[in-house]
């Protein structure tokens, strides 16, 4: 049966300021994708609401007339997770920015979920505090959206992700009830729910504010960059360094095809432009700690082939070093302003094999493939570039991120590390789970969401959008494949 929009509309109107209720549709347009550009779809209507209370009348609402919703907080999110794809109403936090509490003598912030990620650190560092998940994207996307997609960011190696610094969430579920999981205490003696919506996707409700954990800025920083010959041999120091007990607050790799795009962009040579791979480590604690490991680090980084390392100790040479690899979306979006990012994981050990394995896909696809990534983390994004309006392109290029994410698992990594399932991996999950793992996860979610309201077909694959992908014809468990048939999925 169709949704009554209309009468949705009206009543969403008695309680909302006009300009809170967007129904044109040249203005929905902003909303039809988020960072996966690749798949897009306008939302029939959107609401930008400002208060938990607004949040829960218009769940409230939904519930009512049986129409689901999808959560937005930036749109930076690159599985779709924020992408209306059937009728839904789309509910955006982009008004829902303000910081609600500070607690500098316990270490804590309390902030709606529309307040962007480096904002909160801004806001602390005058005090010697930051916030530390610090996603690339970290000047545009939103805490409520990081908390949905548990993200990660350079400094999770050392520091964890999202899931470490959430203490408390206040969040409305899918039938208007407000309720809250955590608080502002570190442990709790209830069953971790927090820990459940944490990384749940918008698919459990919509969080309305947020108690994150702040943390001391640390006294000293240094930032080294490695540049290496080979790709084997930059894997090979990353993983010599963590042999060696060292935990860097960040290490993150650039492959040749990225050296010379942010070199580009920047018109600046930071990084050997014929160098295979540069490998930037930085390293933060106690002055004395931080200089041991960093010549502990750089003799590493010798043994295992680099050619040259800079060291930068003050903020400017820092941020400099950082600037390339903190811009390299916007650097390859010059290049190619289209492109699919990948987000799988591999043990670090099997770095160099994969990539050479990404080498070789490219080659056969005859599709350039980019690589940055999270090195410390084995957490890969391979940036597929195409051309737009080739024939078929788009659903090779998906292919050729498919067959990417196969070899990820075939070496016991993951089919995400910190981007999320959204709609663009539900159809692969089925490689990872047995079809008792997702069951389980359908209950949780049923708990919460029994009628499936809260951003419907994410994650779990359906008929419709998956179609015959996904049979179960490749099963990995526990890291081990089991290949019962030739793999076909598109
Ligand atoms: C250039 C670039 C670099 C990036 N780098 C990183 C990186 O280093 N690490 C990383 O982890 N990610 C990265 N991302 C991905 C993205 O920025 C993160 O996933 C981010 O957390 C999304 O936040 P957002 O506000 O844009 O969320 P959106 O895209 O708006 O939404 C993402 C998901 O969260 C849900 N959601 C949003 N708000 C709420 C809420 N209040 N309650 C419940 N559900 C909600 C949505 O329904 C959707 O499923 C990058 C993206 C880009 C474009």
């Amino acid at each position: 049966m169709p949704y009554n929009w209309p009468d949705l509309e009206r009543e969403l109107r008695e309680f909302l300021p006009r300009k809170s209720v967007v129904s044109k549709r040249q203005e929905l347009l902003v909303y039809d994708c988020d960072g996966l550009t690749i798949d897009r779809n306008v939302p029939p209507l959107a609401v930008l609401p400002e208060t938990t209370s607004q949040v829960a009348q218009i769940l409230k609402c939904c519930y009512r007339h049986g129409i689901p919703f999808v959560a937005r907080g930036s749109g930076t999110g690159l599985s779709g997770g924020a992408l209306v794809e059937q009728q839904a109403l789309l509910v955006v936090t982009s008004r829902m920015r303000r910081i609600l509490d500070l607690d500098l003598p316990n270490q804590t912030i309390t902030v709606q979920p529309g307040v962007i990620n480096s904002w909160v650190t801004r806001a602390v560092s005058g005090e010697g505090f930051y916030y530390a998940p610090d996603p690339s994207s970290q000047v545009v996307c939103s805490i409520g959206g990081n908390v949905a997609e548990n993200s990660g960011g350079v400094h999770c190696l050392k520091y964890g992700v999202t899931s470490n610094h959430v203490l408390g969430i206040e969040a409305v579920l899918p039938d208007g009830t407000i309720t809250s999981f955590g608080g502002k205490l570190s442990e709790y003696s209830e069953l971790d729910l927090r820990g459940t919506f944490i990384g749940s996707e918008g698919t459990l409700g919509i969080a309305t504010s947020i108690t994150l954990r702040l943390l001391k800025a640390p006294e000293t920083v240094t930032v080294l960059l490695a540049d290496f010959l080979s790709m084997e041999s930059a894997g090979e120091a990353v993983r010599k360094i963590t042999a060696a007990g060292l935990i860097p607050s960040g290490m993150e790799i650039m492959d040749n095809f990225l050296i010379n795009a942010v070199n580009d962009l920047f018109n600046l040579e930071e990084y050997p432009r014929d160098a295979a791979a540069v490998l930037l480590i930085e390293i933060d604690g106690q002055l004395q700690e931080v200089e041991t490991a960093a010549r502990n680090a750089i003799d590493l980084c010798k043994e295992s082939g680099a050619r040259h390392i800079r060291k930068a100790d003050d903020e400017l040479d820092r941020l400099r070093l950082w600037k390339g690899r903190k811009s390299a979306f916007a650097a390859i979006g010059k290049i190619s302003p289209k492109y699919y990012v990948q987000d799988g994981v591999v043990p670090r050990s099997t770095l160099p094999k994969v990539l050479t394995k990404i080498e070789s896909l490219s080659r056969q696809y005859q599709i350039p493939v980019a690589n940055v990534f999270h090195a410390g983390d084995g957490n890969l994004h391979p940036l597929i570039l195409y051309k737009e309006g080739l024939p078929n392109i788009e659903e090779t290029v998906k292919e050729l991120g498919s067959k990417i994410l196969k070899e990820c698992l075939a070496v016991g990594g993951s089919i995400t590390g910190e981007h999320g399932v959204g709609s663009d991996k539900r159809c692969y999950i089925e490689w990872m789970f047995s079809a008792d793992d997702l069951e389980t996860m359908k209950l949780v979610r049923k708990a919460f969401d029994p009628e499936k309201r809260a951003n419907p077909e994410k994650i779990f694959p359906t008929p419709k959008s998956c179609g015959e992908a996904t049979r179960r014809n490749f099963i990995i468990s526990k890291g081990k494949e089991q290949d019962n048939s030739k793999i076909e999925i598109f």
